[in-house]
């Protein structure tokens, strides 16, 4: 099946007020229609608005994201961010389960497991993040850390969920080194994460399923791992502050 490619562009707790302004303006001027890409950008929360005001000031196809959510409705939790309040702000798409998240907050495969249901269940984007740590994948249980973590976060969702879903395999050991997974590797890795969403959802629904590769992507990597049969896109951290290198990506994403 054809898959839009995706291009993410994860700004982690980077930037302010104005410069993240002017970082969406750049983009947006840079992807214009975007060319055929799917193009989300997750700016910091308290600056959602603002970007997203900029992006649609520009009239560019590119999406406003956010990097996290609590999957309740609202109540007593100080410091959480409801899906609704998202909506409010224009925001499409969420990250779930980012391996800073899960390694450095301390997330768990239960709590990200509630999230995606939650992002899922309100018709939102749910970019699923998984991928192993340097040491799992030197035990070689990469293909079993990223089973796990699949299918723990994806119990319960159901079929017709399944087009707002996104998955982003991205190496933990990867993600801001400079160090990146070879095509290869990351390919095979590819394959296997979609050989389990086919054992769980069926071989027609996952060949459906976008999978972005996450991990030290930039212009001069990211045409090589994006021409992989199983990679999808990227999502992108560090490049992702540049609008130039980040819309290099995006036009490479479409050839
Ligand atoms: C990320 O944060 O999702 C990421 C891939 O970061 P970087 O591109 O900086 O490795």
């Amino acid at each position: 099946m054809a898959r839009t490619p995706i291009v993410g562009g994860n700004w982690k707790m980077n930037t302010d007020l104005a410069s993240g302004g002017a970082l969406a303006s750049g983009v947006s001027d840079a992807v214009g229609d975007g060319g055929g890409v799917d193009v989300v950008v997750f700016p910091p929360f308290p600056y959602l608005a603002a970007v997203g005001q900029v992006l649609s000031e520009h009239g560019t196809s590119v999406k406003l994201g956010a990097q996290d959510v609590w999957h309740e409705a609202n109540g007593a939790f100080t410091g959480e961010i409801s899906l609704e309040m998202l909506k409010d702000c224009g925001v499409s798409s969420v990250l779930v389960g980012h391996s800073e998240r899960r390694h450095v907050i301390g997330e768990t495969d239960d709590l990200i497991a509630s999230k995606t249901r939650a992002v899922l269940g309100s018709g939102l984007q749910c970019v699923l993040c998984i991928g192993e740590k340097l040491e799992e994948r030197e035990a070689g249980s990469t293909d079993a850390v990223n089973e796990r973590q699949l299918r723990s976060a994806l119990e319960g969702v159901a079929e017709g969920q399944l087009a707002n879903l996104v998955v982003a395999y991205e190496p933990v050991w990867a993600i801001g080194t400079g160090k990146t997974a070879t095509p290869e590797d990351a390919q095979d890795a590819h394959a296997a994460v979609r050989g389990v969403l086919g054992s769980l959802f069926g071989a027609d629904q996952a060949s459906g399923i976008r999978i972005q590769y996450g991990g030290s992507m930039k212009p001069g990597n990211a045409s090589e791992l994006m021409a992989q049969p199983d990679i999808d896109g990227g999502l992108i951290g560090g490049a992702s502050l540049k609008a130039g290198d980040f819309s290099e990506i995006v036009r490479l994403a479409g050839n």
